[in-house]
């Protein structure tokens, strides 16, 4: 019966298992390794023998390396969606540790700019502080010298009795003596009492035209020769700096000046420049 030689000579049925093994590669992989040995061929290179320094063409060795690839047992393959499912976890993992990494690395850049921040801010309030601290202590210091000076003028016994040229000292001079020294300006120019004292002359005296002289508390008397006019009255009392009169160039001048003498206890006519210097009240 056709039937059943049919039957006979075509065991789809019952072979099928025996004759056609299910693929479990996919082709381009088969594709890769028939070509793989084609290229060998070719090339006239022993597979295995060819060093790895003499394969220049990596598309070459990685086809190798795909052609004596194992093919992976069923059981493996049967696993894959677990360990696709498993190398997803591990990439979330690793995407999470990087994240993490990420998240870790801008918080420390933001703690190290807070604390540059805080460290700049620092720096210029201290700046600010120590600027504030030196004006306070550049005005303390003002303070001070105003106060000193104040104190000092107050207290200072002697001062200049005018101001001008130097003209000519004490001693010597054209075969005489000159008790005293002189100082030039122009007439009017203030005279003061180089200290506090009682006016003891104030009028004609010869040679000096007009003159004014003061005895002060220690017993010294000052001259002012040449005056112009006379400020005040003999007996008056006067304080150290007091105008008393004015410059002039009366008597035996050759010129406005000063001439002012000092006399130590009274009488002795000295070298006034070392005496006002060493009060404080250089002539010079
Ligand atoms: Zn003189």
């Amino acid at each position: 019966m056709p039937i059943e030689g049919h039957s006979q000579n075509a065991p789809v049925q019952r072979t099928e298992g025996k004759h056609r093994k299910k693929s479990t590669f996919p082709k381009g992989h088969l594709a890769a390794t028939a070509v793989a040995a084609g290229l060998a061929v070719a090339v006239g290179t022993p597979l295995l023998s060819a060093p790895a320094a003499s394969q220049p063409d990596s598309t070459v060795s990685e086809v190798l390396r795909m052609a004596f690839t194992t093919e992976p047992a069923a059981a493996e393959v049967r696993s894959y969606p677990q360990r696709v499912q498993t190398a997803a976890a591990e990439l979330a993992q690793v995407k999470r540790a990087e994240a993490a990494r990420e998240r870790q690395r801008k918080a420390l850049a933001a703690e190290k700019e807070r604390i540059a921040e805080a460290k700049r801010k620092k720096a210029e309030e201290a700046k600010a502080r120590e600027a504030a601290e030196r004006k306070k202590v550049a005005e303390r210091k003002k303070a001070a010298e105003r106060k000193k000076a104040a104190t000092t003028a107050k207290a200072r016994a002697w001062v200049k009795p005018t101001v001008g040229r130097f003209t000519s000292g004490f001693g010597a001079r054209w075969g005489t003596t000159h008790y005293g020294v002189d100082i030039a300006n122009s007439i009017g120019t203030p005279i003061r009492s180089a200290a506090a004292g009682r006016v003891i002359d104030a009028g004609p005296a010869s040679g000096f035209g007009l003159w004014v002289r003061v005895q002060h508390n220690d017993g010294t008397v000052t001259v002012y020769g040449h005056v112009n006019e006379i400020l005040v009255s003999n007996g008056a009392k006067v304080a150290a700096g007091q105008q008393i009169a004015t410059m002039g160039n009366r008597g035996q001048s050759t010129g406005p000046h000063l001439h002012f003498e000092v006399w130590a206890d009274g009488s002795r006519k000295i070298n006034p420049v070392p005496w006002m210097a060493a009060r404080g009240a250089p002539l010079t």
